[in-house]
C-alpha cells in the first residue's frame, strides 16, 4: 500500500493452501476448505497486511465476474449498519447530489442512499449474479464491471463508498486516489474494511473471517489513516463498526461445530429469541476522508 519493499515486512501468516491438501479435503467434504490464505506479510512501515504474491488483475476480474453474491438478508442488515455509521458524515456533506458505491453487490446501499435524499446514485459491481438479483428499482443504477475512474467525470460525486471491497482490489492506493479526484470539494470517501488488529480477529487467528484467499490486503485503523493521508484526503478518521443483527444471524456466524448448529438455531427460534436484535463489534472499521 505504501510502496515499501518486502524486506521491510514481517511474516503475518504462512500460506495455508497446499494443492494436495486442498484436493484431498475437497473430495472428502465436497466443498472448498475455509480459512485459506496466501502467504501474508505485515508492512513495517504502513502496517498493512498483504499477500506476498497475488493473481494478476485480469484473473481477479474474471473470478469476480463469475462470483456469487451475499445473501439478501446479510446485505440488508449490513446496509443498515453502514448507513448508521455514516449518519454524521452524510449530515455534514455540502449537498446530497450524487453518490457512488464501488463493489455495490445487489445495490442495497444505493437504495438506502436514495431514501436518505441523494438525487443520483450509481454502483459498480463485477458479479453479474449480484446485479441480476438487484431490485428493479436499483438495477438501472448499477454498472457491470470493475471500477474504472475513466467511466466517471472528475468532481462529480458528494459521497463515494467502498465497503468490504478494498481487501479484494489489486491495488488500493490508486483506487483511493481516483476517489479523491471523483469527489467534489467537501465530498467524503467512506471505506469499510476488516480490522486485523481488532480483538475478535486476533482471538480467532486463522479462523477469523479476515483470513480469506480473496483478501489481497488487510487493514487496520493505522493503515487506513495512512492510505487516506497519502492520497491527499483531509480530516482522515476511523471508527469501529458495531453491527446490529438478529440473534439468529449471530448464531449462524458463530464457529459452532456443524453438528450442534442446526439444533442451537432451532432452540433460539423455539424460545422466540432468534429475532432479538443484538449489537456487537465483529472487528470491522469504517474510515472517512474529505476532499478539501
Ligand atoms: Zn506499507
Amino acid at each position: 500500500m505504501c510502496g515499501a519493499a518486502q524486506d521491510q515486512a514481517s511474516l503475518f501468516l504462512e500460506a495455508s493452501y497446499d494443492p494436495d491438501r486442498i484436493g484431498d479435503f475437497s473430495f472428502a467434504s465436497r466443498k472448498l476448505p475455509e480459512f485459506m490464505s496466501y502467504r501474508l506479510l505485515r508492512c513495517g512501515d504502513c502496517a498493512t497486511v498483504y499477500a506476498q504474491a497475488a493473481p494478476p488483475a485480469a484473473a481477479l476480474a474474471a473470478a469476480y465476474q463469475a462470483a456469487s453474491y451475499d445473501s439478501t438478508e446479510e446485505a440488508r442488515l449490513a446496509a443498515d449498519t453502514y448507513m448508521g455509521a455514516m449518519q454524521a458524515a452524510i449530515a455534514g456533506l455540502p449537498q446530497r447530489g450524487s453518490a457512488l458505491e464501488i463493489g455495490t453487490g445487489t445495490g442495497v446501499l444505493l437504495e438506502r442512499l436514495l431514501d436518505a435524499g441523494f438525487a443520483h446514485v450509481v454502483g459498480v459491481e463485477p458479479s453479474s449474479a449480484a446485479i441480476a438479483a438487484a431490485s428493479p428499482r436499483i438495477r438501472p443504477h448499477i454498472r457491470e464491471g470493475v471500477f474504472a475512474e475513466a467511466d466517471f467525470a472528475d468532481q462529480s460525486f458528494d459521497l463515494v463508498c467502498c465497503f468490504m471491497t478494498l481487501e479484494h482490489v489489486p491495488d488500493p492506493r490508486p483506487l483511493a486516489a481516483a476517489c479523491l479526484r471523483l469527489l467534489r470539494p467537501g465530498g467524503v470517501l467512506a471505506l469499510v474494511t476488516h480490522d486485523y488488529s481488532a480483538p475478535l480477529n486476533r482471538l480467532l487467528g486463522r479462523r477469523s473471517p479476515i483470513i480469506d484467499i480473496e483478501h489481497l490486503q488487510i487493514f487496520c485503523p493505522k493503515s487506513l489513516l495512512r492510505l487516506l493521508t497519502e492520497t491527499g484526503f483531509a480530516n482522515p478518521r476511523t471508527a469501529p463498526i458495531v453491527n446490529c443483527y438478529p440473534l439468529r444471524y449471530w448464531a449462524r456466524l458463530t464457529p459452532l461445530p456443524g453438528a450442534i448448529k442446526p439444533g442451537a438455531l432451532r432452540l433460539l427460534d423455539a424460545l422466540h429469541l432468534g429475532g432479538l436484535r443484538v449489537s456487537m463489534s465483529v472487528g470491522n472499521v469504517i474510515a472517512f476522508g474529505t476532499r478539501g
